[in-house]
């Protein structure tokens, strides 16, 4: 087995359609993927980003709130229909989950990290896939990820995973923007995360946060604690198996 503890990062982009509503076909068999690899050995964590776009349209809004209290109120409302969701898929295929929200508060607390690191500890223990989101309804503008970029590089580290696969709408790192430029190539290995920084641009979407910079950044906090992360494109969820079963991996492989 190539990786067996993975952290698996899911985008706003993947998760919901484009007016916020969740991408049923999508999630499912995303639940699928992750069970099936799951039955065959691996440790699977998943943090799942789309909280605020589920809510965004569950409030019948056009975009995302732009004051704090409604933006929280959004992440509130979607947050329990994003997990709805996934648990009944899960549950269709036989597979515990379990909820865990984080601050930056408490995973940059030593008591609280401690703590975190043994849910997690006890989930995978009872082969359940935790699945994990930053507590948007409750995280104040000065103490926050903002992106879950960031906080999925924090779990692979907390839970010592074998690699981070983040999954975009986008094949991976390009040399330029291959929204402008159509001969753009993408990058399939990355040696150093400062070698590629200035590739990079940073977007925040009517419904999500983040962009390249941030899966650099991110990639760059795994590196640091040796973990290996990989940046593919989620439309098809299938891409899991390529990426964790294959030699050569579709996507950009940032290398430790
Ligand atoms: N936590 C946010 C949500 O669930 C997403 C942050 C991000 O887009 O990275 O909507």
């Amino acid at each position: 087995m190539k990786w067996k503890r993975i952290v698996v990062k899911v985008g706003t982009s993947t998760v919901c359609h484009k007016n916020g509503a969740p991408d049923l076909r999508r999630l499912e068999k995303l639940c699928r993927t992750l069970t099936d690899l799951k039955n065959m050995g691996m440790e699977i964590i998943l943090v799942t980003s789309g909280a605020i776009g589920v809510g965004t349209n569950k409030m019948h809004l056009e975009k995302k709130p732009e004051s704090m209290a409604k933006r929280q109120a959004a992440a509130s409302i979607g947050q329990c229909e994003l997990m709805r969701i996934y648990d009944r898929f899960f549950m269709d295929y036989g597979c515990l989950s379990g909820q865990i929200l984080l601050t930056k508060g408490i995973t940059e607390d030593a008591k609280g990290k401690q703590n975190v690191i043994a849910t997690f500890g006890a989930l995978l223990e009872m082969e359940a896939i935790p699945i994990v989101n930053e507590n948007d309804s409750v995280a104040t503008e000065e103490i926050v990820y903002g992106d879950n970029d960031t906080l999925s590089a924090v779990v692979a580290q907390f839970t010592k995973a074998d690699v981070l696969i983040l999954l975009s709408d986008i094949d991976g790192l390009y040399d330029k923007d291959p929204g402008i430029d159509p001969s753009a190539k993408l990058i399939s290995i990355v040696k150093n995360t400062k070698d590629v920084l200035h590739m990079a641009s940073d977007s925040n979407t009517t419904l999500g946060t983040g962009g390249m910079i941030t899966k650099i950044h991110a990639a760059e906090i795994a590196g640091n604690s040796g973990i290996p992360t990989v940046l593919a494109n989620g439309k098809d969820p299938s891409i899991l198996y390529d990426i964790i079963l294959n030699e050569e991996i579709p996507g950009t492989l940032f290398e430790v």
